[in-house]
Order: structure tokens, then sequence, then C-alpha cells
């Protein structure tokens, strides 16, 4: 039996949008402070070693080899501290004293750390085997001068930005930041803090998309409420496409139900309406306005979060020349509970990832599936995710899990 028949796979989907997508080729440069979340638009070379010189990794003692003989103590000729090297006389047969982080003095072969040595009258005696090279940090064994530290398209974090710092670089050239415009669609969508109408519900959408677009470093232009009438939808249409390079809206993409959205996007570019093989988010659209790509989510909210997720984030990282964009590993879990499945869809869950009383993972469910109920994002901690042609699983079977990311508190 085919289950899939009509419905596009999430692959073919992800491919043919990331295939249309041209990154954009604007760049600022910006302080380290202000680069988190953006992408290198160019490569990153550094114009230092790390370490910039040899230097010690304990408090102890640098001492040349060849003064040492087993079990006689050695003078202490000087001081090393960290910013303040020692630049005296450093006479045979003696040892310098030297911090954490302090330039090794010239000749030294090896720093002996404070814990294996002790005071003798005339000096420190060393309680252990001393190896050449030990405890010494050599200078460019982190990084070398004139390497490549980040190439373009790098997403720059706290993984790289402290780099960026301990090589003195101040301000980094960044892709611009990607412009998207955001709207929702319905008449019956109404703002937080307002009274509801009969047969009204407040947007969550907006907000939904609005959040997870700044945390993708991108310019939002958020456009409210649009109500489902032509005239209207056509100008917001015009408007984000006039102003925005990504135009998102949520809702009125369910073919059948919202016609005018589909004839005033078929009028304004090429637009693609599909219906994708997953859950949640079947419906969903793509393609190309006169000057701006378009994404329209689901308008049921897990199904808007979830296309966004999984389709409009990678498009974003695309958009704004990230090229190692990817979502977190899945990884292989038995099931707690049991989930409720029919085949014919791949299906993102979600679940609760945690570990049993033996130690080992294992996912739950969160609960009630549906579309409507967007609190599982905060009740799980990740997406079980179940194949297409997968029907109920029973406990204990084997399951896929994909963590959440950053996104949903991941
Ligand atoms: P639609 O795709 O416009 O037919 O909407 C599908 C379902 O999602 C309906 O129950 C809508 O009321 C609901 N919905 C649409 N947009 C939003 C929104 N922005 N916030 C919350 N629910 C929405
Ligand atoms: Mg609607």
């Amino acid at each position: 039996m085919d289950f899939t028949a009509g419905l596009m796979p999430l692959e073919t989907a992800l491919t043919q949008m990331l295939a249309s997508i041209t990154p954009l080729s604007e760049q600022e440069t910006l302080p380290l402070l202000s680069c988190f979340g953006r992408v290198t638009a160019a490569d990153i070379v550094s114009p230092l070693n790390v370490p910039g010189f040899d230097n010690s990794a304990m408090d102890g003692y640098a001492v040349r080899l060849a003064d040492l003989v087993a079990g006689t103590p050695l003078p202490v000729a000087g001081k090393a501290f960290a910013g303040q090297p020692f630049h005296g006389e450093w006479p045979a047969g003696s040892c310098i004293r030297i911090m954490t982080g302090a330039p090794v003095p010239a000749g030294c072969d090896a720093v002996v750390m404070q814990e294996e040595t002790e005071q003798a009258d005339n000096g420190v005696r060393f309680t252990a085997s001393v190896k050449a090279n030990q405890n010494i940090r050599r200078s460019g064994e982190d990084i070398t001068q004139g390497a490549t530290v980040f190439a373009a398209g790098t997403r720059l974090t706290v993984a790289e930005l402290p780099v960026l710092a301990s090589l003195g670089i101040a301000s980094v050239a960044v892709v611009r930041k990607a412009r998207v415009a955001v709207f929702s669609t319905g008449d019956e969508l109404q703002l937080p803090g307002q009274p509801l109408a009969e047969g009204q519900i407040y947007d969550t959408n907006r907000l939904a998309v609005h959040l997870m677009l700044e945390q993708l470093g991108c310019e939002v232009i958020n456009l409210g409420i649009i109500p489902d009438d032509p005239q209207q939808l056509r100008a917001a249409f015009l408007e984000a496409n006039r102003i925005a390079d990504v135009v998102l809206s949520s809702g009125g993409v369910s073919v059948g139900e919202a016609d005018y959205t589909k004839t005033i996007l078929d009028e304004l570019g090429e637009i693609g309406f599909w219906k994708l093989a997953i859950k949640p988010g079947k419906p969903f659209a793509f393609g190309k306005l006169p000057d701006s790509w378009f994404c329209g989510l689901p308008g049921n909210p897990v199904s808007a979060a979830f296309t966004f997720y999984q389709l409009v984030q990678p498009l974003l990282a695309k958009l704004s020349g990230n090229t190692a964009h990817s979502l977190p590993a899945r990884q292989r879990v038995r099931a707690a509970t049991r989930l409720k499945k029919s085949p014919g869809r791949l299906d993102f869950q979600r679940g609760i990832l945690a570990r049993n009383a033996d130690g080992d993972l294992e996912v739950s469910t969160t609960g009630h599936q549906g579309s409507h109920i967007f609190s599982s994002f905060s009740q799980g901690n990740c997406f079980i995710v179940l194949e297409r042609e997968r029907g109920n699983v029973e406990a204990g079977e084997w399951v896929e899990v994909e963590p959440f990311n950053a996104l949903f508190g991941g």
C-alpha cells in the first residue's frame, strides 16, 4: 500500500528550498560583543601565535635538566610572574620560582609543579622525576600565526568569539542580518491583552515566529495581523516584499479554505503550495515574490512553529551565509511509553528524553500531540521522529529522538 501519494517528503521540500536560495552578499564590521549569532563574511586569519610565548602551565619552579642531581636542592635565583617575566642572570645550579602564565626564562627545560617540591635549608628539593618540556605551554601550540582560525560562513557563538578576543581581534566582518517580514492571517485572530469576541482566538504564531527570528539573528519586521480580506492581504504581501528578504505568513495555506491567498500569491510571484508528508505541518507554501522569498506557515501553532524550525531555520541559515547549519544529531533510545501513530507521514512527536532508573536514556510522550497543543514544546525536550510507514509504537521499542536546539530551550 502506498501511504504517500501526493505528499512531498520533508527532504525533497528542504532540498528544493535550499537550492533556490542565494546567500546574502552584503557585510558589516562589528565589535565582538555585537557578533553573537552572526556569520563570518570572510576567513579569519590569525595575526598571532597562541600562546604567544612559551609559558608555565603551573605554579612551581623553572629548571634546566643539566642542573638536576637527584636529591640535591637547588637555590632559587629569581621569580617570574604572569605579566612580569624574569630577566635577570640565571646562574648554573639554580632554579627560578615561576607562576602559571609567566614566560619561561631562556634556557628552561621544564617546570616542576610546586606539589612535587619541598623546601630545604639551601633551596628547593625535587621529589619526583622531571621530564623535558613538562608543564611548558609552547608558543603557537593552539593557533599558529597566519592560520585560518574560522572559515567564512562560520556562525559565531561563545565557542568562537573568545578565541578571536585571545587573538587581539576587536571586530569582525559579518554577513548583514537577513530582513524578515512576518504577519499572521485570519479574521479570528486577536492581540493578547484585548478582549475576545465570539469565535476569536489569540494570535500565537506571530510571537513564536518573531522570537525564533530574533534568536536566529534576523532583523524582524512585524506587520501584525492581516484579516482574511483579499485587498488587505495583497497590500501586506506587497509591502512585505518591498522591505524584506524573506516574507513569512501564517495561516490560510490549506488550499480551498483561503483560495484568495493562493490567487494573490500566484499573481505576485511563483509560489508552490505543498502538502508535506510530515506531521505536524502538512500544509506549507514556498516560493519567490518579485524581490523576496516567501514561506507560508500553517495556521495551527504547533505546525507553524514546527515547520519554521525544520524548514525556515535552514533556509535562513543558508541565506545568512552559514555553511555549517545542522539540527542536533538524532539518537536511538527505547520508548518508555506507548506512542500513537498512523502510517503515512513522518511524525515529529514531542517527547521527554531522560535517564531511567538503570541510567539508560529513554523517551516518553508529552501526551496529546494535537497541533494546537503548543505547551508540548515546553513539556518536551526533543522530537520523537517516527518513520512514515510506522504505526503505533509500544513501550520498549526503539525510536529515534532529535533533541531540541536553543530555539525551544534546548
Ligand atoms: P488556517 O490555516 O488559517 O486555516 O488555520 C488553521 C488553524 O490554526 C485554525 O484553527 C486557526 O484559527 C488557527 N490559527 C491560524 N493562525 C493562528 C495564529 N496566528 N495563532 C493561533 N492560531 C492560529
Ligand atoms: Mg485562517
